[in-house]
C-alpha cells in the first residue's frame, strides 16, 4: 500500500503513521520524494484497511501496488534508481559498460584484458572467479586464488570489478574482493542466496534466468531489496526459445518493458545472449538504443585461448570500436557513458 502525505505534513505526522503502520504487524517504509513524503505498507494489506487512513487529515490518498513486486516497482518509487558500482553510477542517464573475460584465468590474462577494456572506455572490469558451468568436466573456475587476481587487478587498473558468486557460503569472500555481485542466470531462483544478498550494501547484477519470465526476474529482485539491499541492476541475458540458432534468444523488449514497470537500473549481456562475436557489437548498440542503462560484455586478450565462451568473446580491437561506435546510440536515448573516478 502506498500512502501520500499532503505537502504540509511533518515529520511527526509520517513518524505517527509509521507506528500504526508497524503496530498492525506490516512492514513501514518511509520514502521522502522531492515534492511529497510517501509512506509504504508491506504485508496484508486487509489489515491495514482497519486504520482507514484515507480519513486522515494528512494522508493525500491510499491506494495499493496492483503490481505482484512490491519495492522494485514503478508504483512504489517513480524515480529511476541509480545504483553506484565502485564509484561509477548506473541508471537514471548514467550508462555503465562491464567488460572482461568470461571467467579470471590468471593474473596475466585479467590484467591484459583488464587493460585493453579500461583504455578502450568500460568503467569496470567481469571475470568470474565462480564457474556454474553445465559439464562437470568443465573449467570452475579458480576460486579464491580468482578472487584475488579480481581484486589486485582492480586495485592497480583502478576499475571496480564485478563477479559471480554461486553459493551463501561464498557471499563473504566474494564480498571482500569484488565491487559488485553478480548472481547468474542458473541461480536467478535461489533464494537462499538472493535473502542473503539482500542483508548486505553491496549492489547486485541479477541475470535472467533461461527460463524466467519478467515476472520471476522481478520477484527475484524483490527478494533482494525486500530484505534490506536497495542496489540491485536487472541484466537480461538471453532466454531459452524453440531458437536454436543463436546461444539465447535476446529479449530486448524486455528491456524497456522492465524500465517501465520498475525504478531499478537494466543491463544487458549480449554476449550470452547471442553467444555469437559478430552478434555481439549489433547487439550491444540496440541496448543502448533501447533505453538499457548499462552493458556487460565478454572480451578476452585472447580468445582462442580462453577457458570458458572464447566464442563469444570480443577481441580488444573490436570492443574498442564498439565503445567508439556505441555513443551515438547513448547519447540518442539521453544518457552518458560513465566514467571511474
Ligand atoms: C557469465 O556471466 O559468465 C555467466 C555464466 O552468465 P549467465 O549466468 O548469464 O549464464
Ligand atoms: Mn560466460
Amino acid at each position: 500500500m502506498i500512502i501520500v502525505l499532503k505537502p504540509e505534513a511533518g515529520k511527526e505526522t509520517a513518524d505517527e503513521i509509521l507506528s500504526d503502520i508497524e503496530a498492525c504487524g506490516l512492514k513501514p517504509l518511509h520514502m521522502p520524494g522531492k515534492e511529497r513524503v510517501v509512506l509504504g505498507a508491506l504485508g496484508d494489506e486487509r489489515v491495514l484497511g482497519k486504520l482507514h487512513l484515507e480519513n486522515h487529515p494528512m494522508v493525500e490518498s491510499v491506494k495499493p501496488i496492483l503490481a505482484p513486486y512490491k519495492m522494485v516497482s514503478r508504483e512504489f518509487k517513480a524515480d529511476d534508481t541509480v545504483v553506484n558500482i565502485g564509484g561509477v553510477p548506473i541508471g537514471g542517464e548514467s550508462f555503465m559498460v562491464i567488460a572482461g573475460p568470461c571467467a579470471v584465468e590468471s593474473r596475466e590474462q585479467m590484467l591484459k584484458t583488464g587493460e585493453a577494456v579500461g583504455k578502450a572506455g568500460a568503467s569496470g572490469i567481469r571475470g568470474g572467479a565462480y564457474k556454474p558451468r553445465t559439464s562437470p568436466y568443465s573449467f570452475q573456475g579458480l576460486g579464491l586464488e580468482g578472487l584475488r587476481i579480481l581484486r589486485e587487478v582492480s586495485e592497480k587498473l583502478g576499475l571496480p570489478t564485478i563477479t559471480e558468486v554461486i553459493e551463501v557460503a561464498d557471499v563473504e569472500a566474494v564480498e571482500a574482493a569484488a565491487s559488485a555481485f553478480q548472481v547468474g542466470a542458473r541461480n536467478m531462483q535461489n533464494f537462499r542466496l538472493l535473502s542473503a544478498l539482500g542483508e548486505i550494501r553491496k549492489p547486485v547484477v541479477l541475470k535472467r534466468g533461461m527460463a524466467a519470465t519478467i515476472q520471476d526476474l522481478l520477484l527475484a529482485a524483490e527478494y533482494i531489496v525486500s530484505k534490506g539491499n536497495p542496489d540491485v541492476i536487472i541484466c537480461e541475458r538471453g532466454i531459452k526459445t524453440f531458437e536454436t540458432a543463436m546461444r539465447n534468444t535476446l529479449d530486448l523488449g524486455a528491456v524497456p518493458y522492465i524500465k517501465a514497470e520498475s525504478h531499478l537500473p537494466v543491463m544487458v549481456d549480449p554476449s550470452h545472449g547471442t553467444g555469437i562475436r559478430e552478434l555481439v557489437p549489433p547487439m550491444a548498440k540496440a541496448a543502448a538504443a533501447c533505453g538499457a542503462d548499462g552493458l556487460l560484455i565478454e572480451v578476452h586478450h585472447d580468445p582462442a585461448s580462453a577457458l570458458s565462451d572464447g566464442k563469444q568473446s570480443l577481441y580488444p580491437g573490436q570492443f574498442e570500436q564498439l565503445m567508439k561506435e556505441l555513443e551515438v546510440f547513448v547519447d540518442a536515448s539521453g544518457k552518458k557513458l560513465s566514467r571511474p573516478g
